[in-house]
Protein backbone atom coordinates (compact mmCIF):
# COMPACT_ATOMS: atom_id res chain seq x y z
CA UNK A 1 0.00 0.00 0.00
CA UNK A 2 0.87 3.45 -0.55
CA UNK A 3 1.58 6.49 2.20
CA UNK A 4 -1.98 8.30 1.34
CA UNK A 5 -3.82 4.97 1.93
CA UNK A 6 -1.75 3.74 5.13
CA UNK A 7 -2.15 6.83 6.21
CA UNK A 8 -5.68 7.94 5.23
CA UNK A 9 -7.74 4.58 6.05
CA UNK A 10 -6.57 4.34 9.85
CA UNK A 11 -7.34 7.75 10.44
CA UNK A 12 -10.17 8.58 9.20
CA UNK A 13 -11.89 5.81 10.76
CA UNK A 14 -10.03 6.70 14.09
CA UNK A 15 -12.25 10.15 13.75
CA UNK A 16 -15.29 8.99 12.22
CA UNK A 17 -15.90 6.02 14.22
CA UNK A 18 -14.87 7.41 18.14
CA UNK A 19 -16.24 10.45 18.17
CA UNK A 20 -15.09 11.02 21.57
CA UNK A 21 -10.95 10.11 20.40
CA UNK A 22 -9.12 12.98 21.87
CA UNK A 23 -8.32 14.19 17.93
CA UNK A 24 -5.35 16.29 18.82
CA UNK A 25 -3.21 13.07 19.82
CA UNK A 26 -4.97 10.88 16.94
CA UNK A 27 -3.29 13.68 14.86
CA UNK A 28 0.03 13.37 16.51
CA UNK A 29 0.11 10.06 16.67
CA UNK A 30 -1.04 9.02 12.89
CA UNK A 31 2.97 9.42 11.30
CA UNK A 32 3.04 5.82 13.21
CA UNK A 33 0.99 4.73 10.12
CA UNK A 34 3.85 5.49 7.77
CA UNK A 35 6.90 4.53 10.24
CA UNK A 36 6.81 0.73 9.17
CA UNK A 37 7.75 1.68 5.64
CA UNK A 38 11.24 2.68 6.67
CA UNK A 39 11.98 -0.77 5.82
CA UNK A 40 11.73 0.51 2.62
CA UNK A 41 14.99 1.53 2.95
CA UNK A 42 16.49 -1.36 5.69
CA UNK A 43 14.92 -4.63 3.82
CA UNK A 44 11.26 -4.02 3.86
CA UNK A 45 10.91 -6.92 7.44
CA UNK A 46 11.81 -5.67 10.84
CA UNK A 47 9.49 -2.95 11.00
CA UNK A 48 6.15 -4.71 9.57
CA UNK A 49 6.69 -7.90 11.87
CA UNK A 50 3.72 -8.66 14.03
CA UNK A 51 6.07 -8.37 17.14
CA UNK A 52 7.25 -4.52 15.94
CA UNK A 53 3.94 -2.62 17.46
CA UNK A 54 4.42 -4.42 21.06
CA UNK A 55 7.82 -2.91 21.16
CA UNK A 56 7.60 0.72 19.36
CA UNK A 57 4.37 1.02 21.62
CA UNK A 58 6.12 0.60 24.81
CA UNK A 59 8.59 2.89 23.74
CA UNK A 60 6.51 5.19 22.78
CA UNK A 61 4.19 4.75 26.30
CA UNK A 62 7.44 5.49 28.22
CA UNK A 63 8.28 8.40 26.65
CA UNK A 64 4.45 9.94 26.81
CA UNK A 65 5.13 9.30 30.75
CA UNK A 66 2.86 6.08 30.76
CA UNK A 67 -0.06 7.99 28.71
CA UNK A 68 -2.40 4.68 28.23
CA UNK A 69 -3.86 6.66 24.96
CA UNK A 70 -0.21 7.12 23.63
CA UNK A 71 0.33 3.65 23.87
CA UNK A 72 -3.40 2.59 22.22
CA UNK A 73 -2.97 4.93 19.42
CA UNK A 74 0.31 3.74 18.92
CA UNK A 75 -0.77 0.19 18.86
CA UNK A 76 -3.73 1.09 16.25
CA UNK A 77 -1.78 3.20 14.17
CA UNK A 78 1.18 0.29 13.87
CA UNK A 79 -1.32 -2.86 13.14
CA UNK A 80 -3.36 -0.88 10.62
CA UNK A 81 -0.05 -1.14 8.58
CA UNK A 82 0.58 -4.52 8.85
CA UNK A 83 -3.21 -4.93 8.38
CA UNK A 84 -2.96 -2.95 4.82
CA UNK A 85 -0.10 -4.99 4.06
CA UNK A 86 -1.61 -8.31 4.60
CA UNK A 87 -0.76 -8.37 0.43
CA UNK A 88 3.25 -8.90 0.99
CA UNK A 89 4.34 -8.49 4.57
CA UNK A 90 6.53 -11.04 6.38
CA UNK A 91 4.13 -10.92 9.24
CA UNK A 92 6.27 -13.40 11.83
CA UNK A 93 9.84 -12.19 11.10
CA UNK A 94 12.23 -13.10 12.18
CA UNK A 95 10.46 -15.97 14.08
CA UNK A 96 9.09 -16.79 10.50
CA UNK A 97 11.23 -16.05 7.53
CA UNK A 98 8.49 -16.15 4.88
CA UNK A 99 6.83 -13.43 3.39
CA UNK A 100 2.93 -14.08 3.47
CA UNK A 101 0.81 -12.75 0.52
CA UNK A 102 -2.93 -12.99 1.52
CA UNK A 103 -5.20 -12.65 -1.50
CA UNK A 104 -9.11 -12.01 -1.20
CA UNK A 105 -11.62 -11.68 -4.12
CA UNK A 106 -14.64 -13.20 -4.66
CA UNK A 107 -16.90 -12.39 -7.46
CA UNK A 108 -20.70 -12.76 -8.84
CA UNK A 109 -22.79 -12.34 -11.37
CA UNK A 110 -26.76 -11.30 -12.02
CA UNK A 111 -27.26 -15.21 -13.02
CA UNK A 112 -25.16 -16.74 -10.27
CA UNK A 113 -27.42 -14.16 -7.88
CA UNK A 114 -30.83 -15.28 -9.03
CA UNK A 115 -29.58 -18.60 -9.08
CA UNK A 116 -28.63 -18.37 -5.46
CA UNK A 117 -32.30 -16.60 -4.79
CA UNK A 118 -33.98 -19.62 -6.78
CA UNK A 119 -31.80 -22.26 -4.02
CA UNK A 120 -33.29 -20.29 -1.19
CA UNK A 121 -36.44 -19.91 -2.19
CA UNK A 122 -36.50 -23.86 -3.31
CA UNK A 123 -37.42 -22.99 -6.34
CA UNK A 124 -34.31 -24.64 -8.14
CA UNK A 125 -31.64 -26.36 -7.44
CA UNK A 126 -29.02 -23.51 -7.73
CA UNK A 127 -27.18 -24.99 -10.34
CA UNK A 128 -24.49 -22.01 -11.96
CA UNK A 129 -23.30 -21.48 -8.55
CA UNK A 130 -19.96 -22.20 -9.78
CA UNK A 131 -20.04 -18.95 -11.60
CA UNK A 132 -18.93 -17.13 -8.73
CA UNK A 133 -15.71 -17.26 -8.75
CA UNK A 134 -13.16 -16.92 -6.21
CA UNK A 135 -9.17 -16.31 -6.56
CA UNK A 136 -8.50 -16.01 -2.74
CA UNK A 137 -5.60 -17.63 -1.24
CA UNK A 138 -2.84 -16.91 1.46
CA UNK A 139 0.98 -17.79 -0.60
CA UNK A 140 3.85 -17.81 1.29
CA UNK A 141 6.83 -16.87 -0.38
CA UNK A 142 10.56 -17.17 0.86
CA UNK A 143 12.15 -14.19 2.37
CA UNK A 144 14.71 -13.35 0.03
CA UNK A 145 11.35 -12.72 -2.25
CA UNK A 146 11.77 -9.38 -0.88
CA UNK A 147 15.17 -8.62 -1.98
CA UNK A 148 13.63 -8.44 -5.36
CA UNK A 149 10.97 -5.95 -4.70
CA UNK A 150 12.97 -3.11 -4.91
CA UNK A 151 9.84 -0.61 -6.08
CA UNK A 152 6.98 0.81 -3.84
CA UNK A 153 3.94 1.62 -4.41
CA UNK A 154 3.75 5.94 -4.43
CA UNK A 155 -0.23 6.12 -6.06
CA UNK A 156 -2.02 3.12 -6.54
CA UNK A 157 -6.30 2.55 -7.88
CA UNK A 158 -7.32 2.55 -4.39
CA UNK A 159 -5.22 5.54 -3.31
CA UNK A 160 -6.48 7.37 -6.77
CA UNK A 161 -10.23 6.76 -5.50
CA UNK A 162 -9.61 7.86 -2.01
CA UNK A 163 -8.41 11.22 -3.23
CA UNK A 164 -11.05 11.43 -5.63
CA UNK A 165 -13.60 11.07 -2.48
CA UNK A 166 -11.70 13.27 -1.13
CA UNK A 167 -12.39 16.20 -3.28
CA UNK A 168 -16.54 15.27 -3.59
CA UNK A 169 -16.42 15.66 0.46
CA UNK A 170 -14.88 18.97 0.49
CA UNK A 171 -17.08 19.81 -2.40
CA UNK A 172 -19.99 18.71 -0.52
CA UNK A 173 -19.09 20.99 2.52
CA UNK A 174 -18.27 23.79 0.03
CA UNK A 175 -21.66 23.87 -1.10
CA UNK A 176 -23.73 22.17 1.91
CA UNK A 177 -23.26 25.57 3.54
CA UNK A 178 -26.28 27.27 4.34
CA UNK A 179 -28.20 24.52 3.23
CA UNK A 180 -28.31 22.33 5.69
CA UNK A 181 -29.45 25.53 8.21
CA UNK A 182 -31.93 26.70 5.96
CA UNK A 183 -34.10 23.40 5.88
CA UNK A 184 -33.60 22.27 2.58
CA UNK A 185 -33.06 18.45 2.41
CA UNK A 186 -34.48 17.84 5.61
ZN1 LIG B 1 4.44 -1.23 4.41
Amino acid sequence: MEPLVHYAIPVLFMLALNPDADRKKVLRYSPLTLLPDLDFFLGHALLHSVFMPIGISSLVYQYSRKDRTAWMLSMFFLYSHIILDLGWVAILYPLGNFILSLQVNIYTSPKALSNIIKAMTGGGPGEGLEIINSDSKPVLYPLEAMGKSEISPLLTQVGLMLALLYLMTLLYRRFSRGVEGSGIGT
